[in-house]
């Protein structure tokens, strides 16, 4: 079978792992801190803090700023429940704008007309691998003096011109789940250059203790510590992640080409000096033929592919938001999309025999 991801661990990992295990020491300790070095140095922040999972780097961002109740936070449908999840934890308010077809992320003319006076932060997301169109969302964010949290869990590597995801906002989170374009199984990482965020961050993820002031709780907060294992994992998994995004980017111009001439297809577009790092490759089904993906998904499943549907709900139609009185035709586009969006395999597993493999079955299948 052809997965959808699969993950790229190595000797180097694994050495790295089992060191970790011998030694004795396996909570947070010394490989934590040399993985925030380098994440930071890689993403070209001056503070990285490592967390237990990519929701628990949001939570620990919002915390951060200072989110509470009577807060807004305005965000996109169009992502994994994670996104969004902390804002609820921290008692603030979900305040969904809609999506740009183009590239599935926050639509900054929405975003404007989804500010209000209680609005506090504005969480856009790189969605799929790519950086939301951060110029425009920061001009909203200065107008009305919000702060940006970065939602960079699918993005680790992405660029515009050179300068990074994890830099676009006052703090972003990453993700270094399974899935993920690298991993150690379950892990996050927050990057800010604000100090005070960085040190109420650390305090967050560690039941609200100061660094270096143990039992002294300035605050409520959690255990959402990263081992020195997964830490280990990690480090050697950053010294790849060029490589990695590289043959996604490969594998993804290969799928772009044999399937861009398809009229009933959407291919992905990237606008000039943008670096999109795929960690998924998603595609829309045009016209009759999205009521009929479905049927793709079976077809592809008979030949050995497994695709996924990132998302087939937007998040404010799942019932938790439906509670909250959140109405289908709140975000037309999002609506829309979520039943065109169909994203295959792209990840570094696959040789170019793979590739074309899946891109002519998929090409058979919609004729
Ligand atoms: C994976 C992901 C998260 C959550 O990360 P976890 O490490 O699974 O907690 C949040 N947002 C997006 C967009 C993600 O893809």
């Amino acid at each position: 079978m052809l997965t959808i991801s699969k993950p790229q661990i190595g000797q180097a990992e694994i050495r790295r792992a089992v060191k970790v295990l011998k030694s004795g020491h396996l909570a947070q300790g010394e490989e934590v801190r040399e993985l925030e070095r380098a994440f930071a140095s890689y993403c070209g922040t001056r503070y990285a803090v490592a967390v237990n999972s990519g929701t628990a780097a949001i939570h620990a961002g919002l915390y951060a700023f200072g989110v509470g109740e009577g807060d807004e936070v305005i965000t996109s449908p169009f992502s994994f429940i994670a996104s969004v999840s902390p804002i609820l934890i921290q008692g603030a308010r979900v305040v969904f704008a809609d999506i740009r077809e183009s590239d599935f992320c926050l639509d900054p003319e929405s975003v404007d007309n989804h500010v209000s006076k209680n609005t506090k932060v504005i969480i856009p997301i790189d969605l799929y691998g790519r950086v939301y169109d951060h110029p425009a969302i920061a001009a909203i964010a200065r107008k009305n003096n919000l702060r940006i949290l970065e939602d960079a869990c699918q993005a680790i590597g992405a660029h515009i011109r050179g300068r990074k995801a994890g830099t676009f906002g006052d703090a972003a989170a990453f993700s270094l789940y399974a899935t993920k374009n690298i991993t150690c199984g379950e892990g996050g990482v927050l990057t800010t250059n604000d100090r005070a965020i960085a040190d109420r961050a650390r305090m967050f993820r560690n039941h609200g203790q100061p660094e270096g002031k143990r039992y002294e709780y300035v605050d409520i907060g959690y255990n959402y510590r990263m081992t020195d294992i997964q830490a280990a994992i990690a480090i050697e998994q950053l010294k790849k992640v060029d490589r990695v995004n590289v043959q996604r980017i490969r594998n993804a111009q290969l799928l772009s080409t044999m399937l861009g001439t398809n009229e009933a297809l959407v291919v992905p577009q990237v606008p000039e000096g943008m670096e999109h790092v795929f960690h998924q490759y998603t595609i829309r089904l045009k016209g009759p033929l999205a009521a009929r993906r479905d049927g793709l998904v079976k077809y592809l499943h008979d030949r050995g592919i497994s695709v996924g549907i990132y998302y087939p709900r937007p998040l404010h139609l799942s019932p938790v938001f439906s509670r909250l009185g959140y109405r289908a035709g709140d975000c037309p586009v999002a609506e829309r999309i979520a039943g065109e969006v169909v994203s295959i395999p792209v990840h570094p597993g696959l040789t170019q025999k793979d590739v074309s493999y899946i891109a002519e079955s998929i090409l058979e299948y919609v004729g």
